[in-house]
């Protein structure tokens, strides 16, 4: 049980003390290895995580880069997205999904999402799409794969990329397929709180097209063909090395993180659907990763001040949907998207992570269920 410093339960909502000490030596151990070797930009520490996270999640080939925002842009600029093309992305997803679109010059189209697994709605996409759509950005949101079969069924032979933001999903699976395998690219953020978090900003892109690895990896670095040359006009996205080798300590215990997520989601799902509320409905042959575990209630801000005051930490993701977002509402010309709207003003996120606890998980949905109602 943790405590805060009037002696009172505390529940964070990622418990990344508890994962930082149980794995101390080893990561001062690899920061010292990259300080020797002064190997502080990219290097042997990234190629090393690059390869380790390629057969961790299935990917023929993994790019690092400087965190998960560029990894979207670099991932379709490489694809060939750019100026004047619209790229469909979903409503309901954290706000960098979007910019990195406009980053590359193109335009967000946002859709709704579908209510059981809150993502992308393929029919909707198909209605979205125009002579100008060149991509879809589907994201596996709170770790849960995304069904993107039909999706892929329906854009086949039409000229518009998949590239799918992994960014919370790192080894989840649909039907034995790893996410980030459906699309010409996939990309990840590792941002601390993450399922897999650097010590710092860091991202990457995953792909099995050699055409957009290549680009890629001129792209993050300054447009290189070699040292001197440029052929491209590049940016610095490049990841650190202290943040690859990091990464590939925390990436093998990944999968016993991700476990133990996944039983505290099925603890969480028993009790709270036993009690009348809707909680995420994965897809038939999903292995989520519940990098969130989100639950609908329609009196949200007292729960939140009801956990708030038992110490425990719970968040939303997300209570502003992007076509409501001061930044991109001009984007979205005041459609409603209903599915979206009515979740983001219902979901709450409670905690979940590689190190929360049995007892403090109880102490969490016994609170929970004395203040929500569905
Ligand atoms: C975290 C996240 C990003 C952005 O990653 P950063 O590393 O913070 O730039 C993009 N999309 C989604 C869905 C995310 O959760």
């Amino acid at each position: 049980m943790k405590a805060d410093t009037l002696g009172r339960r505390a529940i964070p909502f990622v418990d990344l003390a508890r994962q930082i000490e149980e794995l101390r030596p080893e990561l001062l151990s690899a920061l010292t290895a990259v300080v020797d070797a002064r190997a502080f930009i990219q290097g042997p520490f990234l190629e090393a995580f690059e390869r380790d996270f390629a057969s961790f999640t299935g990917a023929a080939r993994v790019l690092g880069c400087a965190n998960g925002t560029v990894a979207i842009s670099l991932a379709l600029e490489a694809a060939g997205i750019g100026i004047g093309d619209e790229v469909i992305v979903p409503a309901h997803t954290f706000a960098a999904t979007a910019a990195a679109v406009c980053h590359v010059g193109a335009k967000p189209v946002f859709v709704d999402i579908e209510p059981a697994a809150y993502a992308i709605d393929a029919a909707q996409v198909v209605d979205a799409v125009t002579p100008r759509t060149k991509a879809v950005l589907p994201v596996h949101l709170y770790g849960v794969p995304a069904d993107l079969e039909q999706l892929v069924d329906q854009l086949r032979g039409k000229g518009i990329s998949i590239i799918e933001d992994a960014a919370q999903a790192h080894g989840a699976t649909l039907r034995g397929k790893p996410v980030g395998s459906w699309g010409a690219a996939a990309t990840y953020s590792f941002y601390p709180g993450k399922n897999l978090g650097a010590f710092g900003d860091a991202g990457a892109i995953a792909t099995s097209d050699d055409m957009v690895a290549t680009k890629v990896r001129k792209l993050r670095d300054h447009g290189r063909q070699s040292k001197y040359v440029h052929d491209v006009i590049g940016y610095n996205h490049r990841m650190d090395g202290m943040q690859g080798a990091i990464l590939s300590v925390k990436l093998k215990y990944l999968a016993r993180w991700n476990e133990h997520r996944r039983a505290l989601a099925a603890r969480y799902d028993s009790r709270l659907k036993s009690a009348g509320f809707k909680t995420i409905q994965p897809p038939r042959g999903a292995v989520p990763v519940y990098h969130l575990y989100i639950v609908e209630v329609s009196n949200r801000d007292t729960v939140q001040n009801v956990l708030k005051a038992n110490g425990i930490e719970s968040g939303i993701h997300y209570p502003v949907p992007l076509h409501r977002q001061p930044a991109y509402a001009h984007l979205a010309g005041g459609r409603t998207l209903p599915v979206t709207e009515r979740i983001a003003s219902r979901i709450v996120s409670l905690p979940i992570c590689g190190h929360l606890q049995d007892d403090d998980q109880d102490y969490v949905i016994d609170t929970f269920l004395a203040s929500a109602k569905p």
